[in-house]
């Protein structure tokens, strides 16, 4: 089994203790992976330090930029290793995650884009004796913890506009996709990187996490996983006032309309659930289909759920590879089973199959109200509901009424109506006749209970530049020092 060690500062880590990373496909372990202790945490988060006060924050933009763009370039040479990393640890399949990681060097293209053209502005005192500009500054140390859906990708979210900004970060990989990270950090001694600019610790215990967020050299923490995770980050980062960016959970509502194509329709509902098998934070999960065209959509959508290739997830013609972990088949069968004990009509799938392992089949689900237990929770699997609607504002009520606001998808030829619905639901991104698709240069996260703060675009990079107000007397005059001004 390959041993994947951490990299904190010039350093490979290969822990004290091990802990395996298990292949959802064949089953078992195939790597040997580094368990964190606190020191190494510590370690990690003063090498980041050392390299942001010292050569990484010496670097001007235009050299930020430079090994930006050398960086794309390791991970196009590395990237069918790094592919195949994600699919042995995750069980997606070998064409997501590849297509995923080559287009990581388009985001650090992107952003080396802005490095060296992060400007601050001059401003108007109201005071000829005063001159006052505004510069943008790195915020420092940031934390950067991952869940196992996406783990390059959701990483590349956070640390590319972080390394643009000029910070330095820490990642914690998920404990049931660590490989790809800890190999990606290697890359950055090929690019030419001062060292302590990307640090990993890694650790089945999901206390490295907490260890690092609570960790008070920590500036800015910048988290991506479910909801009551957040909430404890948000609550860790907060024990000593450090930001915390979170991308969390969702319950997304992809909404047809009786105008619609239905057959681009019901490919984007099947693409919204059944695409990654459901684990994805932006799962179309709940189909909202209006009732004159309710039955036809429902057809088309299990015909096509039906015929879902399942197998090994490196194959070119598998569809659905298996479920990440034996706790998350478990989470699935016993929402669907919750469905069944509510009445629901199990339309396709709702077990295996008679595939074993950690397969799940492609699910569909009617006849329950939007306020079921299974059109109201995350499940992050492959499960679709669909509940039907009278009219457009029931439609906004209904796609509306989830604690979680992170996508939506509206099908309609009404280009009015587009205007109306994207201005009502209440979420952080709307597709209009498309479903799940993302891109360096379009803002990304959520409202409600799906988080706060946006990744990507020119938002993206914000979160890690620090407003500094500077204020200059230009005429040398004294003033009364027991006002203000
Ligand atoms: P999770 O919350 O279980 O774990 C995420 C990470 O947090 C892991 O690295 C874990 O080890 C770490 N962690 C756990 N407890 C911690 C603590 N107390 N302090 C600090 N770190 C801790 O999430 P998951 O199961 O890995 O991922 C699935 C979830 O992520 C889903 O809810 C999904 O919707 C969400 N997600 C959101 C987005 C988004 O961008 N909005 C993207 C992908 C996944």
């Amino acid at each position: 089994m390959e041993a994947i060690a951490m990299t904190i500062g010039a350093e490979r880590r290969p822990g004290r203790t091990t802990f395996d990373s298990l292949d959802p496909y064949r089953g078992g372990p195939w790597a040997q992976v580094a368990e964190a202790t606190a020191r190494d945490v510590d370690d990690a988060v003063a090498a980041a330090r050392a390299a942001f006060e010292g050569p990484w924050g010496a670097l001007s933009g235009a050299e930020r930029a430079r090994l930006l763009r050398r960086l794309g370039q390791e991970i196009e040479a590395a990237a069918d290793e790094l592919a195949l990393a994600e699919t042995r640890d995750n069980g997606k399949l070998l064409r997501e995650m590849g297509g995923q990681v080559r287009s990581l060097p388009a985001w650090y293209e992107y952003y080396a884009g802005f490095a060296d053209k992060i400007e601050g502005r001059v401003v108007d005192t109201g005071r000829p004796d005063f001159f006052g500009y505004v510069s943008r500054e790195p915020v420092g140390v940031v934390a950067a913890v991952l869940p196992w859906n996406s783990p390059l990708l959701l990483l590349t979210f956070k640390l590319a506009p972080a390394l643009a900004a000029g910070c330095t970060v820490v990642a914690k990989p998920s404990e049931h996709a660590p490989v790809s990270i800890l190999k990606f950090a290697e890359l950055f001694e090929r690019a030419g990187f001062p060292p302590g600019v990307f640090n990993t610790v890694s650790g089945a215990s999901r206390e490295v996490g907490e260890w690092l967020v609570r960790h008070p050299g920590v500036d800015r923490v910048s988290f991506t996983g479910s909801e009551t995770t957040g909430a404890a980050v948000a609550a860790a980062a907060a024990s000593h006032l450090a930001p915390a960016t979170l991308e969390l959970g969702g319950k997304s509502a992809n909404i047809v309309f009786p105008d619609a194509d239905l057959e681009a329709a019901a490919n984007g509902l099947i693409a919204g659930i059944f695409a990654a098998a459901g684990q994805t934070c932006i799962a179309g999960s709940r189909a909202l289909i209006h009732a004159d065209v309710f039955d036809e959509v429902v057809d088309r959508v299990a015909e096509r759920a039906d015929s879902i290739v399942m197998g090994d997830p490196t194959g070119s013609a598998t569809e659905m590879g298996p479920i990440c972990f034996p706790g998350q088949l478990e989470k699935i069968q016993h929402y669907v089973d919750t469905a069944r004990k509510e009445g629901a009509v199990i339309r396709v799938g709702g077990g295996d199959g008679g595939h074993g392992g950690l397969f799940f089949q492609p699910t569909l689900i009617t006849g329950l109200p939007n306020d079921s237990v299974v059109c109201r929770e995350e499940i992050f699997g492959p499960v679709l509901t669909a509940v039907p609607f009278g009219d457009e504002d029931e439609a906004v009520r209904l796609a509306n009424d989830s604690r979680y606001g992170l996508a939506a998808g509206i099908w309609t030829a009404d280009v009015r109506r587009v205007f109306r619905m994207t201005r009502a639901l209440k979420v952080g991104t709307v597709w209009v006749n498309a479903y799940r698709t993302l891109n360096y240069a379009m803002p990304f996260g959520g409202v409600k209970n799906s988080g706060f703060g946006r990744e990507n675009g020119t938002e993206g990079l914000g979160e890690y530049l620090e407003e500094k107000a500077v204020w200059i007397e230009t005429t040398g005059r004294t003033r009364d020092p027991f006002v203000l001004g």
